[in-house]
């Protein structure tokens, strides 16, 4: 599902919402009336001062304020009087407050502040289901929850930063990414490295942070991108790459790791790689492989891309694998 059917989707559940709302007010509303005599009639009293008012307030537009000045009083004193029936009732006096599951909205999923946004309670959801459309609901993996204690803070032999300023460095890169996205320093960014350095964690955030700015990535393993491929070239059916190729931005993960189909791996991911980068699409890679296994693997014109640092920043990632000492400090 793209973002905007989710919306569609998200607005008419909050419809529904509003109407299954409205049903329990009115079963409340005749329970309430058989127990409490006299009320039925200060209700329709109510519901027909606030018509009337407003009419008036409509009709009386562009002409003298204050004509319906009245209205706010007398609608205290019907109030009171509603309250004082369904006490004597024997029920609480707030038993007819309006039902809405978010009173910010009144189930509207969108405020008026004074110009239409989207409420925060559907904006959460909406979030939430974007995530789960992904596949990262529930992951974790955000900027924010990065723990860069597990990556060590020893400078090794040779080196000048330890494995934890370089990983921050990486996340810097990628937060910076993902904020100013479209406007990113360059236009695709290459995390490659070995397994367990923090890089599919990263592309990840990067995907969570683009959601949290309500801009809905695709995202794909690698192994995927590949299936969709395959039956783009045996199937006919490239509605799936089509949509790759066309999304602003493309977040693939662990190139690499995918079987490598005669004729199709190579030819597709260059087409992919390299008409997204004649579009000027965004495109995030995460790949296990170095550049030299990139061109053994995916041959010399596809990592010439890569390699191309005009519009990739490429960020390596080196040290030890933080996974096994998660496993340990998480037996
Ligand atoms: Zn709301």
């Amino acid at each position: 599902m793209t973002r905007e059917q989710i919306v569609l989707a998200l607005q008419q559940e909050y419809a529904a919402r509003r109407e299954e709302n409205m049903r329990i007010y009115e079963q409340r509303r005749s329970e309430a009336c058989e127990k409490c005599p006299g009320l039925a009639q200060v209700l329709d009293a109510r519901h027909a001062a606030v018509l009337q008012g407003v009419r008036t307030s409509l009709l009386n537009r562009f002409k003298k304020p204050g004509e319906n000045a009245e209205l706010p009083n007398a609608m205290a004193v019907m109030n009171q009087r509603i309250a004082e029936l369904l006490e004597a009732g024997g029920l609480p006096k707030n038993a007819l407050e309006p039902v809405y599951t978010c009173p910010v909205c009144k189930d509207e999923g969108y405020v008026y502040d004074p110009s239409r946004r989207m409420c925060a309670c559907m904006r959460q959801e909406l979030n939430r289901r974007m995530l789960t459309e992904l596949g990262l609901a529930d992951n974790g993996h955000t900027f924010e929850a990065f723990d860069e204690s597990l990556f060590s803070d020893q400078v090794a032999e040779g080196e000048v930063l330890s494995q934890r300023q370089r990983a921050l460095l990486a996340r810097k890169t990628c937060l910076a990414y993902a904020d100013s996205f479209p406007d990113t320093a360059t236009p695709n960014l290459l995390l490659s490295g070995k397994s367990g350095l923090g890089k599919t964690y990263l592309l990840h955030a990067i995907a969570h942070r683009l959601v949290e700015r309500d801009i809905m990535p695709v995202y794909t393993s690698a192994y995927h991108l590949l299936e969709v491929a395959r039956q783009a070239y045996f199937e006919n059916n490239s509605e799936k790459l089509s949509e790759m190729m066309n999304a602003p931005i493309l977040l693939i993960d662990d190139l690499g790791t995918e079987p490598m189909l005669q004729n199709i791996t190579i030819e597709q991911l260059f087409n992919l790689i390299n008409e997204r980068q004649l579009r000027r699409r965004h495109t995030v890679i995460s790949t296990n492989l170095t550049m030299a296994e990139f061109k053994d693997r995916y041959t010399e014109r596809i990592a010439s891309r890569l390699l191309d640092e005009s519009s990739w920043r490429r960020l390596v990632f080196t040290g030890s694998d933080v996974r096994k000492k998660l496993k340990r400090s998480n037996p």
